[in-house]
């Protein structure tokens, strides 16, 4: 079983994506497909009048401050637009595959994130609606029945929290719950980057292996490619052989990440 996570930064083709995951279904592996949908969220939102605001912690970690309106737009991209663009392309190579997200079936549940004191648009503020969550729980009964029934999966957030009511949840922390909750033998991370970058300035200095150091980050690596790096940290420790990081944004992206021209996470 392979799960591929297609990020959500304009660049990565899900044209192509989707090329590579009939390909690989059709050989005869078994695929997850995972997707995130951060352009198409921002895109919504600024049509729909829904303002993007940023929380700064204050260990100056950032993130996107979900609050009621936020966390309607980020479920009507992801399970409206998104998945439906993905399904319909997999169709279109006839590949049978169905859309979840992490309400579905019990598929994903999550621990709310507390009330925090964080920096708004400028003023520290304590927020207390922000609807964002950290994954607590797998139950990949619904994926096994589906993959199962020959049925390629489409997974997204947000996830269900404890409270009943759902939560954003970051989309490669989902793939990789996936990816250990099936034991899964490889993820594959597909980025608007050729890999991890020595220098995220340098296309060409992709590193063909990366460790990420229990103990935090890299020199060079931040931002999304960061979150990627624990992900994956977190897939290994919970028994995937094999995690990739690969360029999105190629043709068959899929088959060149496979070939070499990627990172191994290690
Ligand atoms: P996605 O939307 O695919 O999940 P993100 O945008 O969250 O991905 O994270 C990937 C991004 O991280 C890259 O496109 C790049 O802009 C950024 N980045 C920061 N440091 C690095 C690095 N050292 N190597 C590659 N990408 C990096």
């Amino acid at each position: 079983l392979t799960v591929v996570k297609c990020g959500g930064a304009a660049g990565v083709d899900p044209v192509r994506v989707c090329a590579d995951v009939a390909r690989l279904v059709e050989s005869g592996e078994r695929v997850v497909l995972v997707h995130g949908g951060s352009a198409e969220l921002d895109l919504l939102a600024e049509r729909l009048g829904v303002p993007r605001r940023t929380l700064t912690a204050r260990s100056g970690v950032t993130s996107r401050y979900t609050d009621d309106a936020t966390l309607e737009v980020l479920t009507l991209a992801l399970a409206g637009q998104v998945k439906p663009a993905l399904l319909t392309e997999l169709a279109g190579h006839g590949i049978p595959a169905t859309g979840l997200t992490g309400i579905d079936a019990g598929l994903l549940r999550a621990r709310r994130k507390k009330a925090i004191r964080a920096r708004v648009d400028g003023r520290t503020v304590l927020v207390r609606d922000d609807h964002s969550g950290r994954i607590s729980e797998l139950d990949p009964a619904v994926l096994k029945v589906l993959l199962d029934a020959g049925i390629t999966p489409v997974v997204s957030p947000p996830a269900l929290a404890e409270d009943g009511r759902p939560v954003n949840v970051n989309a490669d922390r989902v793939a990789a719950a996936v990816a250990a909750g099936l034991g899964a033998r490889r993820l594959l991370f597909l980025t608007a980057a050729p890999g991890v970058l020595a220098d995220p300035e340098d296309a060409g200095s992709r590193l063909e292996q990366c460790e990420l150091p229990a103990d935090g980050g890299i020199p060079g690596v931040g931002g999304g490619m960061l979150v990627k790096l624990i992900a994956a940290r977190e897939a290994l420790e919970g028994g995937v052989r094999e995690v990739l990081v690969g360029d999105g944004r190629v043709q068959q992206p899929i088959r060149r990440a496979l070939d070499g021209e990627s990172t191994a996470v290690v």
